[in-house]
């Protein structure tokens, strides 16, 4: 990738890890949002700023005030809060964004209750047992209503469980378990974590480098994303562009892969902005960053949200590809280094 101030692959690695196992399900984000404000506190020409909502906003003056920019990546992920504390001392759940209970059948998880206290337990279908339910194991159509949380507590009786101090609306975070092998990163949550640290690790790239974007810029890391109005608001009035990072869907008839950042023109939302996706391919093309155009058939994004809202400004959505998406997801460093490339491409742009 030529003509471009170097990412450090370790820095966003180290950070997007840390990110990673720092639970933050959509509505319980505060933890997430702590570290990455921490984290860019070391780059002194940003000046962060909390929303009212929850999100995190930074502005970066850049050598121009001529056309305002803005990145957006999210924070917030899938996970569940507690809809029912059973007769048997065991949870029922609902789920907080999109996901088949399949996906997180089996998996740890956290329960924080109101004062932040956390209780361990798993997700497992009712009917777990082969022994004792035979075909019904594989033959059960997974739902939130056959779906419960064993606690690892001593409990059997609504009572018991309440005496731990659960609640009904406590959050639920499904554990990530992330594992680096091989250039691989294997996790949940790689939506949108793997953006944030695109971004992150861009902003880290300039500093390191003495450089200030182009143009004036705002990095917004929004906490509502999986729900549907992450990023509508929290950007300046006079802000003319956002590009939005959020993970590239695989799958067959895909052209993204774990290799490649992808530039989506469409998604369920409709086509993005014609001329800003065409500057950003001519960008991608004059420094050499490994891209793919796509389309994304079920999705939605946060600069969707910002225009659903009336943002005048034009929207672009690039990210990297990310494997197996809302289950157990994986993408590469190449992928990675490929966004946070073109992300510095166009701060300087
Ligand atoms: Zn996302």
């Amino acid at each position: 990738m030529s003509g471009l101030p170097e990412i450090d692959q370790e820095f966003m690695l180290n950070f997007l890890v840390e990110l990673l196992n720092t639970p933050s399900p959509t509505g319980f984000t505060h933890h997430a949002i702590t570290l990455v404000s921490k984290t860019l506190k070391q780059f002194d020409q940003l000046e962060l700023e909390a929303t009212r909502k929850g999100a995190l906003v930074a502005r970066w003056p850049g050598e121009s005030s001529h056309t305002p920019r803005g990145l957006t990546a999210h924070v917030d992920t899938l996970g569940a809060m507690v809809k029912e504390i059973k007769g048997n001392g065991r949870l029922k759940l609902t789920n907080i964004g999109g996901f088949a209970w399949n996906t997180v059948e089996g998996e740890g998880l956290t329960v924080f209750t109101n004062d932040e206290k956390q209780i361990r337990g798993s997700l497992l279908l009712e009917k777990s047992s082969s022994h004792v339910h035979g075909s019904d194991v594989s033959k059960t159509e997974r739902k939130a209503d056959v779906m419960e949380v064993r606690l690892d507590a001593r409990t059997s009786s609504e009572e018991e469980t309440r005496k731990l101090g659960i609640e009904v609306g406590d959050f639920v975070a499904f554990d990530p378990r992330v594992e680096v092998s091989n250039g691989f990163i294997r996790s949940r949550h790689l939506d949108d974590k793997a953006c944030v640290a695109n971004i992150v690790a861009a902003v880290k790239a300039l500093h390191d480098a003495g450089l200030k974007p182009a143009q004036d810029m705002t990095l917004h890391f929004s906490n509502y994303e999986e729900v549907g109005h992450g990023a509508s608001v929290g950007f300046p009035e006079e802000m003319a562009e956002l590009v939005t990072v959020d993970m590239a869907a695989l799958g067959n008839g895909q052209t993204s892969d774990e290799f490649h950042a992808t530039l989506c023109v469409k998604d369920s939302g409709g086509p993005y902005h014609f001329s800003l996706n065409q500057r950003l391919r001519q960008l991608a093309e004059e420094h050499q960053i490994p891209h793919k155009i796509d389309i994304y058939p079920y999705y939605g994004s946060d600069g969707e949200a910002y225009w659903r809202a009336g943002g005048d400004v034009a929207v672009s959505l690039i990210g990297p590809g990310v494997d197996a998406s809302h289950n157990y997801e994986r993408t590469h460093m190449d992928a990675l280094l490929a966004t946070s490339n073109w992300i510095v491409a166009y701060l300087l742009s």
